[in-house]
Parts: C-alpha cells; structure tokens; sequence
C-alpha cells in the first residue's frame, strides 16, 4: 500500500508548477478536468519517489474562512491497498457515521476510488488547542434534559485541554439541590434564572398549570443559586402590560442580593406605543436615581456606550439544537432554511459563505444614527430576521430601547452634581 499527502488547492496548475519548484519535484502522473482548465488529480514524485497528490477544490472555498473552520486541512490519499476487497473493507469501515464524499467508483486514474471523510466529531475535530470556549446552554428550558447537560460538560471537561467556560438560562422550574450545586459550580460564564420581578409580576406573564411552580419555590432555587454562585444573574423580561412596575421589580432583585439584574424588553412583540417608551424612559430614570443613590453599577441603565463587535455567527460561534443542527444564532434555532451543516458533517461552507455575504449587509435607515454602533438591532441582523421578518428592518423595540437609555445619560451627564442629587432627592 502506498500514502501520499494530498492536498485539495485553487489553481491547481498553478500549484503544482510551484510546488515542483519548490520541492526538485517533477510532475509523474496527471488527469485534468473536463475542460483541461486544472488538474482533477496530479501526483508529483521526487526522485522517483511518490511525494504529494493535488487537486483542484471543486466547492467555492475561501481559505480564509477555511482555516479558522479548520485545522486538519490535510487529507492522505491512499491507494494500491492490494485489492478491491481492502478498499470496499475501509470504505464501510471509514463511512461508519462519515461523510461520503464519492462512493466506490471507476476514475481516470483508478478502478476502485472512493472519497470519504471519516466521523470523527466535526465540533470535536474543529477546536484548536489553543482556543478557549464558551459553551451556553438556553431554550426553551434546557433542564428538561438535565442528564445530557451534565454529560456534554463532562465529556468537554475530561476530553479536552481547552479553557472551557459553560453558561445556562433556566426559569428554575425544574431545578432540585443536585442540579443547583452543579450549576453553581460549572457555570462561570452565565448563570440566568429568568424570573421577571416580583410576585405580582412574575405570576401575570408566566403562568403554570402546576401549583409546584410556585413563586416562592422559583425565588427559593434563585436565592440557593445565588448563595452558591454569587454572579447568578437575573433575567428579567418586561413588556408595555407590566413596564410600570420594572424599576420596583429591579429594586426587588437587587435587595435580595443579586448583583446582576438584567431587564430585558419583549422584542418579539409590535404592541409598544411612544407613551409605552416614555414609561420605559420614566422607569429608567427610577434605576438610575437608586443607582447613583446606592453607588451601584446597573448596566441597564448605564450612561457608557460601548461598540458592540462584528457579528462573526458561523465562524467562531454558532448554536447546536437537539438534533445536532448547526445554526448561526440561537435566534434562528428551527428556521430551516438557516441550518448550516450538523454535528457529523460539520459546518457547509457554501452556507457559511451565503450567511456571511448576508451579515455584510447595512441598514441605510440607520446610516445617520449616532447610535449605531453601540445598537443591537444595527448588529444583530438576525434578531431583525425573526422578529419583523427581514434582516434589514431594525427591531424597533431595541431602537427605542438604547435611545431611552441615550436620553436617559443625556439628562444625567449634563446636570451638574448639585442637580444630580436633585435628581436623586
Ligand atoms: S435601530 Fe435605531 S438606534 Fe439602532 S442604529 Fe438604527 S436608528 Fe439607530
Ligand atoms: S445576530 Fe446577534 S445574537 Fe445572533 S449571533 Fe449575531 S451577534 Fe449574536
């Protein structure tokens, strides 16, 4: 059996030319294209000795994204492996679970040629060593299956050298001591418990058909979170029924003792009036008084304007659901026509390539705004996409969102001191 190096390259003449050059190769056996415009295989021997087969890549392919995709862009081409039973033999064996890229087939160059990428874990297969990750797990209510949870860190923790961080948003439904105690300990990036605000609030927006799910048992399993992480964090969601209520709501959190309290509006629905975000701006301002009167940081209502970074979804961050699909972001999560490969074929670079053309886009409604580059809606094309059916079409609850926080900082920057504690009296 021989095995030579084989690499898959654009302008295949081009490089084999160059790699004779390089290397005192000379080119021993060649099959061009249909077109004679480049090489569908190409070895080059040095000395008489097989050294390297090329190929033209046949996918578009942009190396760029390629390799940070990818580490393992070599692939082996093996042949004279003695008979055709030794390759129908590896063949069943390599395709077990794999990709077959060409089945067993007659080609210029061979009787019995087959292409296969074998089934080693694409997510697996992906990480460089070096790369730190962050692995998040969300909804629905992701503790419906605990058990695989615990298996998924598990198995990254023990297989992988990697600085690994993990993360969940949970509504703390299903949580027992168990469950807590692991959480608290693994979850160093995000620990969320959705919880809205108080009783009242919480019981008007999230109903249960069970009388386990009562208010104090969620708060219960937040105040255990919190006593065995203190970064638990709360996620509030509001909408325009309950806006009058949200500075009290955040008020409650925070003297319970949670540090991180983070409100966040219904984006999906179109019901909010201009009154409603003059409410919002009211409340706002309500945080903001507590805020400065008990020196605290509430990032929701901060007067600092940070530009949010590219959208880079699909290249170094993408979202997996049950079944193994790959999406850009968890907001498309069940739009098919989003999915971007799996958890055995990896990602599909043409789809990858269409996603990454798509985020290109701008939204020249906003090419006069200030705002733009702090503004989720200006990045987050996807949030656009599922929530008024366009990427293009900002979401016009986050737009009145940054702006209230915009005229919020305005009103308080431009004060001076003496009147800031006008404000806060
Ligand atoms: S969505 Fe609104 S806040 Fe955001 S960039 Fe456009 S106009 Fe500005
Ligand atoms: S659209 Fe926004 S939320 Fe979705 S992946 Fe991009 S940056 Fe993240």
């Amino acid at each position: 059996m021989k095995n030579y190096t084989q690499v898959y390259v654009k302008n295949s003449f081009e490089a084999a030319a160059m790699y004779c050059k390089a290397f005192g190769a000379e080119i021993t056996f060649e099959v061009k294209n249909d077109d004679k415009t480049a090489y569908a295989h190409c070895e080059l021997s040095v000395n008489g000795e097989g050294f390297l087969a090329l190929a033209e890549a046949t996918n578009p392919c942009d190396i760029n994204i390629v390799h940070k995709m990818k580490w393992e862009t070599m692939t082996f081409n093996v042949f004279e492996m003695g008979s055709e039973e030794a390759v129908c033999n590896a063949f069943i064996i390599l395709s077990n679970s794999g990709v077959i890229i060409n089945p067993i087939q007659e080609v210029p160059w061979n009787k019995c040629c087959a292409t296969v990428i074998d089934k080693y874990d694409y997510i697996k297969n992906s990480i460089k060593l070096e790369q730190k990750l962050i692995v998040n797990f969300h909804g629905g209510e992701p503790t419906i299956n605990f058990p695989i949870i615990k298996y998924i860190i598990e198995v990254l923790e023990n297989e992988l050298s990697n600085s690994i961080s993990f993360g969940i948003t949970t509504n703390g439904s299903l949580l027992n001591d168990d469950m807590i105690d692991f959480l608290a300990s693994k979850c160093d990036f995000n620990l969320s418990i959705s919880l809205d605000g108080n009783e009242k609030t919480q019981t008007y927006n999230r109903k249960t058909n069970s009388d386990k799910y009562t208010f104090d048992f969620l708060m219960n399993n937040a105040m255990k979170l919190l006593k065995k992480n203190p970064k638990t964090r709360i996620r509030m969601t509001f909408d325009k029924e309950n806006i009058d209520d949200l500075a009290e709501n955040v008020i409650y959190f925070i003297e319970k003792g949670f540090k991180y309290v983070v409100p966040h509006p219904n984006i999906f629905s179109e019901d909010w009036s201009n009154e409603d975000f003059e409410k919002l701006e009211n409340q706002m301002l309500e945080i903001k008084k507590f805020e400065i009167a008990n020196s605290l940081h509430i990032p929701f209502v901060s007067s600092e304007f940070f530009c949010l970074s590219k959208c880079n979804s699909g290249l170094n961050y993408y979202s997996v659901d049950p079944e193994g699909n790959f999406y850009p972001c968890s907001f498309l999560i069940g739009k098919e026509e989003y999915i971007m490969g799996n958890s055995s074929k990896g990602i599909e670079l043409e789809k990858l390539f269409e996603i990454q053309k798509k985020l290109k886009s701008l939204i020249h409604e906003c090419d006069e705004c200030a705002l733009k580059d702090c503004c989720i809606s200006y990045r987050c094309l996807f949030i656009n996409y599922v929530t008024r059916g366009n990427l293009l079409k900002p979401n016009l609850v986050e737009c009145n969102l940054i702006n209230c926080r915009y005229n919020l900082s305005k009103k308080i920057i431009s004060t001076t001191s003496y009147i800031r504690e006008e404000i806060v009296d």
